[in-house]
């Protein structure tokens, strides 16, 4: 039997993390298989399943890299197929018609619980039963005459030949009806795995009043696509061993449902920052320095190709986000950076402080040549000569030409921004604050 599994979301402008899980997880076990992988847009909701929330559903997709097999299919070209199949429900009688209500708006055709238990083996969660007596008929097509989601979400798994359903826990109800309708439809029963959702620290739904929410905010944001897909992949399943930053294809090899976990996945920011950052460092000089450039140039910024290139992958190993680059390379772009005052008070405003910046200035003049390693040199030197400890030499300089006191190590710092600047800014910081 050949493996099909689908992606079957109802569009609506924003497409949430724990959705595109599901989708990853789907696309994982096809692949692993050796199966397809479909779409199918659940877009029946009219109001909703706009054009554009359509389009930001495909655009998301297409964001993380998703490979679909075959066209998509929109369930709302199926209505007629659906309605049919309603009809032969009835003609067979395992369906009825009433005036639910009794408004006089027309009556709905209504499933017919076959009266015996359902059970199934989850995927995930595994042995799964419902007593017929808790299980009741129900509405297939409204009195409007348009089909309900279940009707529709199991006649379009039979049309696409799915084989493995595997979607939100919040469906598993619905499973137990979408059973019975298989049985009554004379179809298949596919297989049904159920994943847990995604909660925020309180275990409760991750939602947008969290934090971000929807695939397009970590995008905006700044997140790489694959980082996301990673995150979201191990967002409720593992390996079996201790790896994290995978790529695609060591996920599909090492993908299976017995490795989902059955409890809630907590959503961890700090962890896909962590992520994220781990595939930043994963890029090439070039891809990086792209990706830089083009964070830089949105700022405006913009200076000699290879000052720039050297002072991105100067603070390249720190950069976790590419939306930090800015804030963190702007006292490498424009002299009237700004001076972290507690350090300026703590570390500069001392005794002394002058005259060691002075010294340090004559030094830095008298150097043949102003790299990492004479600098390096020159200034482990005055240390030892000074008596002077490290403490009361390094973050007056550190201070003086870039205004905080942290950042790259001191001297491939003052190699990147050369001796001119060095010199130019400590003159300026002894102007400004020690005279
Ligand atoms: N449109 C439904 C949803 O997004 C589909 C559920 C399913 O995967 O069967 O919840």
């Amino acid at each position: 039997m050949k493996v099909r599994t689908r992606f079957a979301p109802s569009p609506t402008g924003n497409v949430h993390i724990g959705n595109i899980r599901v989708a990853i997880y789907n696309w994982l076990f096809a692949r692993h298989s050796g199966g397809e992988f479909v779409l199918r847009v659940e877009d029946t909701d009219i109001e909703r399943s706009t054009p554009e929330a359509i389009q930001a559903l495909l655009d998301a997709m297409d964001w993380l890299g998703f490979d679909i097999d075959g066209e998509h299919l929109y369930q709302t070209s199926r209505q007629q197929a659906h309605l049919e199949a309603a009809e032969l429900l009835l003609e067979k009688g395992l369906a009825y018609k009433e005036d639910k209500g009794g408004t006089g708006q027309g009556e709905c055709v209504i499933f017919k619980m076959p009266g015996t238990d359902v059970s199934f083996v989850d995927g995930i969660k595994g042995e799964m039963t419902k007593k017929a007596e808790n299980m009741q008929d129900f509405v297939i097509v409204r009195s409007n005459g348009t089909p309900v989601f279940h009707l529709a979400n199991v006649l379009d798994d039979i049309e696409q030949g799915i084989t493995h359903v595997i979607r939100g826990d919040d469906h598993v109800e619905n499973t137990f009806r979408h059973i019975a309708l298989y049985e009554a439809l004379g179809a298949e029963v596919p297989n049904f795995s159920h994943l847990p959702m995604i909660v925020n620290r309180q275990g409760k739904p991750y939602s947008k009043r969290d934090g971000d929410a929807f695939v397009g905010d970590f995008r905006e944001n700044g997140f790489a696509a694959d980082a996301l897909f990673n995150y979201l992949a191990l967002l409720g399943w593992s390996p079996g061993d201790d790896r994290e930053v995978m790529t695609r294809e060591e996920m599909i090899e090492a993908f299976t449902l017995e490795r989902c976990q059955s409890s809630p996945a907590q959503f961890d920011m700090k962890k896909l920052t962590w992520m994220n950052g781990e595939y930043l460092q994963k890029l090439s000089v070039d891809e990086f320095e792209a990706l830089a450039f083009a964070e830089l140039k949105k700022a405006g910024i913009s200076a000699d190709e290879a000052y720039t290139k050297s002072v991105v992958n100067l603070i390249r190993d720190r950069v976790k986000n590419v939306t930090e680059l800015v804030p963190m390379v702007g006292y490498f772009f424009a002299d009237d950076y700004a001076y972290d005052e507690k350090g300026v008070r703590k570390k500069l405003q001392k005794d002394g402080v002058a005259e060691t910046l002075e010294k340090i200035k004559a030094i830095f003049q008298s150097l043949a040549v102003f790299d990492e390693a004479s600098t390096d040199k020159a200034m482990h030197d005055f240390v030892e000569e000074s008596g002077l400890g490290f403490g009361a030499v390094m973050p007056p300089v550190r201070l003086s030409v870039s205004g905080m006191q942290s950042g790259p190590d001191l001297f491939p710092l003052l190699a990147v921004l050369g001796r001119d600047r060095v010199l130019e800014r400590m003159d300026r910081t002894i102007e400004k604050y020690l005279k």
